[in-house]
């Protein structure tokens, strides 16, 4: 069981997901408990280490270090982990709380977004075969040195599913404040529609192009070791849900499953590059160098035969490294100018139908000329089409979007 920072966010709701728990445990089950910090916490600690690191206004660039980043972010979940024990042991039921390292969620060496390489769960196992209840902290891990480490953010998800396969658990339940996963984010669209059940494919492509409904490794973890993993509300843990499962689980293949957003997209665009062989090379290289993920690409016709324009986009966070990496390669790319933005936003339409319905991709382009709202980049892969748009018109566009492919609840 998988508990979300508003499902912790104070004793109250502490005391509820204890009742949840005691009742898996009165039915005859053994149970793992992973716990997010409560609502707000992490935030919070994230922006200590932000001010800690600018002592003063000139030190705006500086960065904290990584290592020291993780062992301050990792503490709300630690916080949880034992208040949900104490709950437990209170109620009658035996727990015992366990940090990232006591578990161990062996993690690789990227702080802050380290990737989990294994649990090997022995102790705890044990425990939990004696009866115990075993309450782990979510998003944080050990990497390699004993060093504190943690896994992005929304990371418990994946600390979740990572520990249900490491004790090869029956199932992996993610407890959160939607009672499922929504054709869209409920939030934005009050006629969203619950999913009774979504292919791992799609809920990967939903979860990385922005719902953060689950963290995109907590899907890729679930989809490669078969985990049986289902999504649940603390509220109404008794009604709906959503169960991942393979494509061929899904009878009715609509065009379009699900949209997704995200506003932590930046544009940058070069103009009058040189139109010759390299020079794409001589851009990504060292964008690749500067460890900047980049997503989407277009290149313009080259009107003269000599130059063109290249637009590229990559998170807002990467934006500085993206174009500090461009300008130090200013010579060798040759450019006349280099433009920028923050303000788009990505939107994009999921769905393994896609494959076998023509058109899909005209609706979603007619539907938001039809809104007035212009398309800067668009990418597509065999199940989803993505659009770079102004960011103020994000939310219109998914609800445009929902309403054209009729995922609209009745
Ligand atoms: P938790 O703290 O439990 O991990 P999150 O806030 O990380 O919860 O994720 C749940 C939120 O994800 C919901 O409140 C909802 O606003 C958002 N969300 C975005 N897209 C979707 C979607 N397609 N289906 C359900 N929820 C979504
Ligand atoms: N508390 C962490 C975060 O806010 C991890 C999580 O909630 O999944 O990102
Ligand atoms: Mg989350």
């Amino acid at each position: 069981m998988k508990f979300g920072g508003t499902s912790v966010a104070d004793i109250d709701r502490i005391r509820h997901v204890a009742t949840l728990v005691k009742r898996e445990v009165e039915r005859g089950n053994k149970v793992a408990v992973v716990v997010s910090a409560m609502a707000g916490e992490t935030n919070k600690l994230v922006a200590w280490t932000n001010d800690a690191a600018r002592p003063d206004a000139a030190g705006l660039a500086a960065l904290p270090d990584q290592r020291e980043y993780d062992v301050v972010v990792a503490a709300g979940e630690q916080v949880t982990a034992g208040l949900l024990a104490i709950t437990l042991n209170a109620m009658g039921i035996k727990a015992r709380s366990w940090l990232g390292w006591q578990v161990p969620i062996n993690t690789s060496a990227v702080h802050g977004s380290a990737r989990i390489e294994g649990v090997p769960a022995t102790d705890m196992q044990a425990a939990i075969e004696n009866g115990e209840v075993a309450v782990v902290a979510g998003f944080q891990g050990v990497a390699p040195g004993t060093r504190i480490s943690t896994l992005g953010r929304g990371g418990s998800d994946t600390s979740a599913v990572a520990v249900a396969a490491g004790i090869s658990a029956a199932r992996c339940d993610i407890y959160t404040d939607v009672d499922g996963v929504y054709t869209t984010d409920p939030r934005i669209v009050p006629k969203a529609r619950r999913l009774e059940k979504i292919a791992f494919e799609e809920m990967l492509e939903m979860a990385s192009l922005g719902a953060k409904v689950l963290q995109t490794r907590s899907v890729e973890i679930a989809m490669l070791h078969r985990v049986p993993t289902r999504v649940l509300s603390t509220f109404t843990p008794d009604v709906g849900g959503t169960l991942l499962c393979d494509e061929e689980d899904i009878v009715e293949k609509k065009p379009v499953t699900g949209i997704a957003y995200s506003r932590d997209e930046a544009k940058i665009t070069l103009h009058k590059v040189p139109d010759k062989p390299g020079v794409a090379s001589a851009i990504f290289g060292p964008l690749a160098d500067a460890g900047v993920n980049v997503d989407m690409i277009v290149q313009n016709v080259s009107e003269d035969g000599k130059t063109t324009d290249l637009t590229f986009t990559c998170t807002r966070g990467e934006l500085n490294r993206a174009l500090a990496a461009i300008e130090a390669q200013s010579k060798a790319i040759g450019y006349r100018d280099v433009t920028h933005t923050a303000d788009v936003a990505k939107v994009s339409i999921i769905g393994i139908g896609m494959r076998a319905h023509p058109g899909v991709a005209q609706t979603m382009f007619r539907t938001l000329s039809d809104k007035g709202i212009n398309i800067q980049v668009i990418s597509t892969s065999e199940i989803k089409v993505s659009v770079l748009i102004a960011e103020e018109y994000v939310e219109l566009a998914v609800r445009a979007l929902h309403s054209a492919y009729e995922l609209d609840a009745a």
